[in-house]
């Protein structure tokens, strides 16, 4: 029997695809599904961002992870290998909060997390009964495993040196499938798991793939401190609460914590509580984001646009607030009501989602009327931000400054910055894909 594990590109990516190489990271939850395949099962992967899909490799079994903005992809693929007698499941967060739309596709669909359920999977495939829904129950923490991380060799990746010590997120924003997928049930795995786990993958710079690193504290505190003797250096997303706990945050940094990316969100305080983030007060932003910053972490923050309380001013007053925190990079983004979500709901009673068109769903695009200013001067701002912050002005009063306080970390803030520039304007354009056709998918009830 073949498997194949497939990541679908966003349709624009894949004519692109070499263009945002560095920034590909490989997908761990199909090196999961990798690791609890039995043995007598081939295994192959392929990401479509980085390579074309070999339709002929004789794939018996595909497995498909998706996420709202490729599902169209996903299901394009997802026919195309029917087409080739193979069965096709699909799994990921899109899938799950839309199983009957995904069941259209594909012959499969796990909803929710695989663990539980993959073997029975792959059982029921090898005796021709494959059922067209599996409910995967939330896994318990102790089995969580890793990763099989022989199928992402020689694939192109740069930095595969990445992996996940939790779980979900205590939070709960509204805009954000997080806790709809995993639930709010925050879950950590064994740290000696971790630690092994991060010892294997014997690289210098590793990437916590969390949701939020920092979602139970005290586990957090326990991890950092066994991270110490490893020597490395490490990369995470984390709320910006980690500076309410000096002890934690510098822990996080003696550990080896070298960048943290932060949804800030909103600089307002009408925004921050408009969208359920009412443990971030505006007012605190700047002090917290310093204080993170004075112990030698950089910070990517993550910034939103198209909220209630957002009007035509809110892009100059987010760009001069990021200026003035002196953040190594940023990135920005249009609130996206993503399937199932808490905003999803208000603004589907309210009437105001314009498209149903999930390749639109990537944050780059309104997908919704905006309350306080068009759709037009939305996509505009948008676009407006990433190019200022990211003008080679800017970039290098940025690195200029940093580079003077923190001397090792000018270099790296330079090399991130034109990467991010490059891949931004090279592999996406905003503005012209908003005038692409909608092509209609409809959701379900939800
Ligand atoms: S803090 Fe981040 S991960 Fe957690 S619910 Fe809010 S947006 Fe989602």
């Amino acid at each position: 029997m073949k498997l194949l594990l497939v990541v679908p590109a966003k349709e624009e990516r894949k004519e692109r695809r070499l263009k945002g190489k560095a920034f590909q990271i490989p997908q761990l939850s199909l090196g999961i599904l990798a690791s609890l395949t039995p043995e007598d099962v081939e295994v192959d992967y392929v990401d479509e961002n980085l390579e074309d899909i070999n339709y002929e490799w004789g794939a018996d079994l595909v497995a498909i992870t998706v996420m709202t903005a490729t599902a169209p992809r996903a299901y394009e693929i997802a026919q195309n290998f029917k087409k080739f007698g193979a069965k096709v499941v699909l799994g990921g967060i899109h899938p799950s909060i839309l199983p009957y739309e995904a069941l259209k596709y594909a012959d499969s669909v796990v909803v929710g997390e695989a663990e539980y359920v993959w073997q029975q999977v792959i059982e029921d495939f090898k005796r021709k009964e494959l059922k067209p829904i599996y409910y995967g129950k939330r896994v318990d923490s102790k089995d969580i495993i890793s990763p099989k991380r022989e199928i992402f060799k020689n694939k192109g990746y740069y930095f595969t040196s990445i992996l996940q010590a939790t779980r979900g997120c205590p939070y709960d924003c509204d805009f954000c499938s997080v806790s709809l997928f995993f639930g709010r049930s925050f879950r950590n795995r064994q740290i000696k798991d971790i630690i092994k786990e991060i010892e294997e993958l014997n690289h210098p710079l590793i990437g916590f793939l969390d949701d939020n690193l920092i979602g139970n504290k005290k586990f957090a505190k326990k991890l950092f401190y066994e991270l110490i003797p490893l020597k490395i250096r490490w990369l995470a997303q984390a709320s910006l609460t980690i500076a309410d706990d000096l002890e934690l945050l510098r822990l996080a940094k003696r550990s080896g914590c070298a960048g943290l990316f932060i949804g800030i969100e909103s600089i307002s305080e009408g925004g921050l509580k408009e969208i359920n983030k009412r443990y971030q007060k505006a007012k605190t932003l700047l002090e917290k984001i310093k204080r993170i910053q004075e112990e030698g972490i950089l910070i990517e923050g993550s910034f939103i646009f198209g909220l209630d309380s957002d009007t035509p001013d809110v892009f100059d007053e987010t760009l001069e607030f990021v200026f003035k925190s002196k953040m190594a990079l940023a990135s920005f983004g249009i609130l996206t009501p993503y399937p199932g979500t808490k905003l999803q709901k208000r603004l589907i009673e309210e009437n105001r989602i314009i498209t149903y068109d999930w390749r639109l769903y990537d944050c780059g695009h309104a997908v919704f009327k905006p309350k306080n200013m068009t759709i037009e001067k939305l996509q505009e701002g948008l676009d407006y931000c990433w190019y200022q912050f990211y003008s080679y002005k800017n970039i290098f009063k940025r690195v200029f400054s940093l580079g003077y306080r923190f001397p090792l970390l000018g270099i790296p803030v330079l090399i991130l910055n034109l990467s991010y520039k490059r891949m931004l304007f090279k592999t996406t354009d905003i503005s012209s894909w908003f005038s692409q056709k909608n092509y209609g998918f409809i959701p379900e009830t939800i």
